[in-house]
């Protein structure tokens, strides 16, 4: 029977503690002095050289922090020292020391942001799926977690974003060494921080997650929990003794957060002044607050005590925090306010300069949401308090702190105040118009929750606003729990059109997986292949094909086997099913020819390679954020959805096609190679995910070298010369954050071309113009004419037909005449002739 992680959890950490010896390196401890003792308090296990000590050192055991007191690090360091004295004493000791990996977890399909330094490694590098960059390594990981957001500036401790010091091994079970692993960060903690035995206390515990689990080692300084050693060693087995086995892949799992590390190094302040020193003092220069010292000393001991997460009244802990500091409670909340403010300012910059930095967008839903939220919260004190603030300044300035550690950040800054300009600017429009629609809105009744997601979905309007709002009239409107998932589930049932789905599924479980013809040419359009199996008569599986599949938002291809027409192909578990026209007696074993449609394979490709290029033509013309959000490619058309924080303008589209266009004339082959995801990542970056995290050992990465490079199934081009010819056929907003461009290519785009030529010279024709440029002029000179004469006939005044129907004709510069003209005849394009024919029609009437 399977346990819940909770149950696991609980069990284990009983078993372990009945024989500590087998799950923690009790030798290394008993080697240094230390004993193993229970804690009168709470009960856990522990471990401490003071021979007196008997609580655990928690804070609630310890009654509360002492990180003032006479600090007991010997040596302070600053946040940036900290790591890199962490990092020297980790590579000394054979551990490599890896890049940080981006906030936004492109890799992970279970995750927007990263939330630990192990999640960079999850879930593929902990299933030994992929292998790891190395086998022990150190890594600063800055992770981003909204659930304490209304703690930040307040606790004095909490953040939206920090960076987790990971230290971690992946190891086969020869290779497991936990006492070295153990006492590699005893050694941080006494020689790194300069702790004395004296200070630290170790927790027995046990972790378990996803059905894994092992024991534990917490450690604490002052009541300060300052880091956690998990040994992910056993699963979950029904048929082992005792109900678990060991894991092939033995994993250590040590976090610890930098800024704490920091912050209690350096023994005073707040978190924020430990962690951005430089930023907290342009702030404070910036809007003129002073700090009153004196009080924040006597208040920050105490300031934990006020944890939204663990308090019922607000109010009440405020009071009891004031009784301890001295001052009435309202007293002290208007003394702290402006630091504590100032405080969330700056820690949500650092966030956003993080997601930014790293392609995330503010946006409604998924991740995006919470970058919007904490902006909104960092400007709504900037507001509150009139400070002559810019995020996108306080966004610079960390980037410039960071510069040792974090160089990129100062790479992209131009890109992060671009977004941050334009979230401002949504910002303002959002608050004036939002007030008016809501009262609207409640005048008609309660909204319910379908009126409360079109609100937010399409205007933006947090339902949280409309609740605050409704509250002010004495009327209850209710916001689900759930709302943002309900939000979120809305906006992946539209992108999962394109994929062919099966009610049921088929019985294809003795079918190996089809190998696949398709990846390296197009044009490998006949083949022969044996049959694997036949359902219902029409539904054919081979043992190798090159029919194309519905998927990855590519139509599949249509053709023949043995003459018999293929209308459908798609793929169930890695087996791809071939659909006919008609039934047939086919036998397994017998060999069939394939034939697949050359036309339409080639729009197909032509339109999924030129989706690749139009991304990276995005990229170079927009900015580094640009991500895919979303494709489809039919024979018609095919369209990309991009992340972008505003919509495109002509001027850009225009940018875009050109860039493409080049890459075309480039005539660059497009490389197509499977190979392992570890190799591929290192290669080219998390980019490879533009079409999201893509699961198994090995991946099809498509390139084009210097440009463009995806992990991605489809059909392509073998050269982007194949493409012949692009043309954007418009953008559209789609949602808050991502934009839709419609484009042809191949055939389709020189179809649109020569139809565009044929209207251009049935205009001009028609309007008697020899040059195109002057098409938009001569059209508004017959509506002139029509208007003018109107007017002076009412009036029964002379009508001089000459000088109206031959007026000086401007010739326009811009790039579409026709769509100038119906611009200046305020109709569509296709309805110019029409337009026209109707002033022209009145006119002659007039002159009779
Ligand atoms: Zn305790
Ligand atoms: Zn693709």
């Amino acid at each position: 029977m399977v346990k819940s992680d909770k149950e696991i959890k609980k069990w284990f950490k009983s078993e372990a503690s009945k024989s500590p010896k087998k799950y923690y390196a009790t030798s290394v401890l008993e080697e240094r002095g230390f004993e193993r003792k229970k804690c009168k308090h709470c009960g856990i296990f522990f471990w401490t050289v003071n021979a007196e000590q008997d609580h655990c050192g928690d804070a609630s055991c310890a009654g509360g922090f002492t990180l003032f007191e006479n600090n007991p690090c010997t040596k302070p360091m600053s946040y940036i020292e900290t790591w890199k004295e962490f990092a020297k004493m980790f590579s000394k000791k054979g551990y490599a020391v890896v890049p940080r990996y981006p906030v936004v977890a492109r890799w992970n399909p279970t995750m927007d942001f990263t939330i630990a330094s192990i999640a960079a490694f999850q879930p593929y590098v902990v299933s030994g799926e992929v292998e790891p960059p190395a086998k022990q390594l150190v890594i600063p990981q800055f992770c981003l977690r909204f659930g304490d957001v209304n703690n930040v500036g307040v606790t004095m401790s909490h953040m939206t974003g920090f960076v987790m010091i990971g230290q971690h091994m992946f190891m086969p079970p020869e290779e497991w060494d936990q006492n070295r692993a153990f006492a590699d960060i005893v050694d941080w903690l006494t020689e790194g921080l300069g702790l004395p035995y004296e200070e630290i206390t170790f927790h027995e515990d046990a972790w378990a997650g996803g059905g894994n689990f092992g024991p534990c080692m917490e450690y604490f300084s002052r009541g300060v929990e300052l880091g956690n050693q998990v040994y992910m060693m056993f699963e979950q087995d029904d048929n082992a003794k005792n109900g678990f086995k060991g894991l092939s892949l033995k994993v250590l799992d040590m976090g610890m957060g930098h800024e704490r590390n920091a912050w209690f190094s350096q023994g005073k302040g707040t978190i924020y002044d430990a962690t951005f020193p430089t930023v907290i003092a342009k702030l404070k220069e910036r809007t003129g607050v002073v700090s009153d010292e004196e009080t924040m000393e006597r208040y920050i001991p105490y300031a934990a005590f006020l944890n939204l997460d663990e308090i019922e009244d607000i109010d009440d802990a405020w009071k009891r925090v004031a009784k301890t500091v001295g001052i009435p409670a309202a007293e002290l909340r208007k003394k702290i306010g402006p630091m504590s403010a100032l405080y969330s300012i700056a820690e949500h910059a650092r966030s956003l300069l993080f997601a930014l930095a790293d392609g995330g967008l503010p946006g409604n839903v998924g991740g995006g949401y919470n970058l919007r939220v904490i902006f909104r919260r960092a400007q709504s004190f900037i507001e509150r308090f009139g400070w002559d603030i810019d995020m996108a300044d306080v966004a610079a300035w960390h980037a410039e702190y960071l510069k040792p550690l974090f160089p990129e950040l100062l790479a992209s800054i131009g890109d992060v105040k671009k977004v941050l300009a334009v979230e401002k600017r949504k910002h303002e429009e959002n608050r004036k118009r939002a007030s008016q629609t809501i009262a609207n809105l409640l005048k008609k009744g309660v909204p319910d929750t379908e009126t409360l997601i079109r609100l937010y979905d399409e205007q933006g309007i947090a339902p949280e606003q409309v609740k605050s709002e409704a509250k002010k009239l004495d009327i209850k409107v209710t916001v689900p729990d759930n709302f943002y998932s309900l939000v979120a589930e809305r906006h992946e049932q539209a992108e999962v059109k394109t994929q062919t789905r099966r009610a049921a599924k088929l019985p294809l479980d003795d079918v190996p997986k089809t190998t696949i013809l398709y990846y390296d040419a197009w044009d490998y359009v006949d083949f022969e292949a044996p049959i694997a199996k036949v359902l219902d008569g029409n539904l054919v599986v081979l043992e190798r094909t090159a029919f194309y599949p519905t998927s990855g938002g590519q139509e599949h291809d249509e053709g023949e086997l043995d003459g018999v027409k293929v209308v459908d192909v798609f793929k169930q578990d890695g087996v791809i099913v071939h659909k006919l026209a008609k039934k047939v007696d086919w036998k397994p074993g017998t060999m069939v020819h394939g034939k697949i449609d050359i036309d339409r394979r080639q729009q197909l490709a032509q339109h999924h390679t030129t989706a690749h290029i139009i991304n990276g033509a995005a990229r170079r013309v927009l900015g580094n954020h640009v991500w895919q959000a979303g494709a489809a490619k039919t024979l018609e058309k095919g369209r990309l959805d991009i992340t972008h924080y505003d919509t495109l303008t002509a001027d850009e589209l225009h940018r875009i096609e050109e860039e493409a266009n080049r890459i075309v004339q480039q005539n660059i082959p497009v490389k197509k190679v499977v190979e392992p995801k570890s190799l591929a990542e290192a290669e080219y970056g998390f980019r490879l995910y533009q079409g999201g995290a893509v699961p198994g050992k090995e991946i099809r990465v498509v390139s084009i070298p210097g440009f463009d490079t995806e992990a991605c199934g489809g059909t392509h081009l073998n050269t982007t010369g194949e493409a012949g010819l692009i043309r954007i056929l418009r953008s559209t907003k789609v949602q808050d954050g991502v934009i839709r461009i419609e484009y042809v290519a191949g055939d389709a785009a020189r179809k649109l071309v020569e139809e565009k030529k044929g209207a251009l010279e049935e205009l001009m024709g028609h309007l008697s113009v020899k040059e195109a440029a002057l098409i938009p002029a001569a059209a508004e000179r017959v509506f002139a004419t029509w208007k003018q004469a109107r007017k002076l006939a009412k009036k029964g005044e002379e009508i001089d037909w000459n000088a109206l129907e031959n007026a000086e004709l401007e010739p326009y510069k811009g790039r579409d005449p026709i769509a100038e003209a119906a611009k200046r005849l305020s109709t569509q394009p296709e309805y110019i002739l029409n337009t026209l024919a109707k002033f022209e029609k009145e006119i002659a009437r007039m002159k009779k």
